[in-house]
């Protein structure tokens, strides 16, 4: 029988055989796909899933329960609470770049031109989906990522107040039908009506 030719690049790599089964813990391989962890689970962590996603359960001491104040208010609290929880978590994990309050890092101005750009620019059966690029050639300093962070943690909150006024049962997030009246009314630094969105987020935290 002749010998098998030995190709080179056929090979397999297989490891020394020690006596004892390789824990995939022990390859630097699998680490790098592992990554850091940030945050352990306490052990005695029991979520209570039943509440998730019903809302505000229990009755608040503020003056007008249910308000833009309360809603703002609980946001706020729970916020901080969570801050203190996680520690330096709640900054890997990005949380600070999270929600409307984003909004405190842009000016009146910029938030307003933000709002022209895309009023200007909105997308018509000719030209789709521009005012991306636009926005991207305006605000050079806030990159990519800040800009869609901008888009979605506040542009789309104070759009989906605006919806809830004219059509609460309508919630529509399509950039194709983007409300003229809201780009033209909410020009940008005014204060929002986010009662659904922000009590969404307040029942996650
Ligand atoms: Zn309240």
């Amino acid at each position: 029988i002749p010998a098998a030719p030995i190709r080179p690049r056929g090979r397999a790599d297989i490891p020394e055989w020690t006596g004892k089964p390789l824990s995939p813990y022990d390859d630097p391989h699998t680490w790098k796909f592992l990554g850091e962890p940030i945050l352990l689970p306490k052990s005695s962590e029991d979520p209570d899933v039943g509440s998730i996603g019903k809302g505000r359960q229990d009755d608040c001491n503020c003056q007008f329960p249910g308000s833009i104040a309360c809603v703002r208010f609980h946001v706020a609290e729970k916020k901080i609470e969570l801050k203190c929880e996680l520690g330096s978590a709640f900054y890997e994990m990005g949380f600070h770049h999270m929600g409307e309050d984003l909004a405190l890092t842009w000016t009146k101005d910029e938030q307003r031109k933000f709002n022209t750009t895309i009023q200007k620019n909105l997308p018509s059966s000719r030209s789709k989906y521009n005012f991306w690029d636009k926005l991207r050639a305006v605000f050079r300093s806030k990159g990519r990522k800040g800009l869609v962070s901008y888009y979605h943690n506040v542009f789309q909150v104070r759009r989906r107040a605006y919806q809830n006024r004219l059509t609460p049962k309508c919630p529509d997030s399509d950039e194709a039908s983007i409300e003229p009246g809201f780009l033209h009314n909410q020009g940008g630094g005014q204060s929002s009506r986010s009662s659904s969105a922000a009590s969404r987020t307040r029942r996650s935290s």
